[in-house]
């Protein structure tokens, strides 16, 4: 089986099911959270900016950046609602902050007992 968003190869019992496509685990919790459905041109500037200045781990971020990932550092595991809450955060934001969090690989979804959790990449 081959995952309908990235391509990747994946073992049928690992697939799911996302609006009739057959997608991996990351793909799936991408979706789950919003990452996907968020502005494209500012994820794009915000990882080309990282790449070309080299730079690694919460260096270049924002501040809410860094504070929204200080705070599921500091939990461990918390729902987007959580964040959104702690932070006063607005659904748009949110997902344009967690796309870029994403790609920076530096929160990621997790699922436990049927829910989504943004936990630390690593
Ligand atoms: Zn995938």
């Amino acid at each position: 089986m081959k995952c309908n968003r990235c391509g990747h190869e994946i073992p049928e019992s690992d697939t799911y099911t996302h609006l009739g496509e057959t997608l991996c685990e990351d793909c799936y919790l991408d979706i789950r959270l919003g990452v996907k459905a968020c502005d494209p041109w500012a994820v794009y500037s915000a990882t080309r900016y990282r790449e070309s200045s080299q730079l690694k781990g919460t260096e270049g971020l924002t501040e809410l950046q860094k504070a929204i990932y200080e705070f599921v550092k500091s939990k461990g595991k918390v729902t987007r609602e959580e964040v959104m809450e702690n932070l006063s955060l607005s659904e748009q934001e949110m997902q344009i902050q967690l796309a870029i969090l994403r790609h920076c690989e530096l929160v990621k979804g997790h699922k436990e007992d049927g829910k989504v959790y943004l936990i630390p990449f690593s």
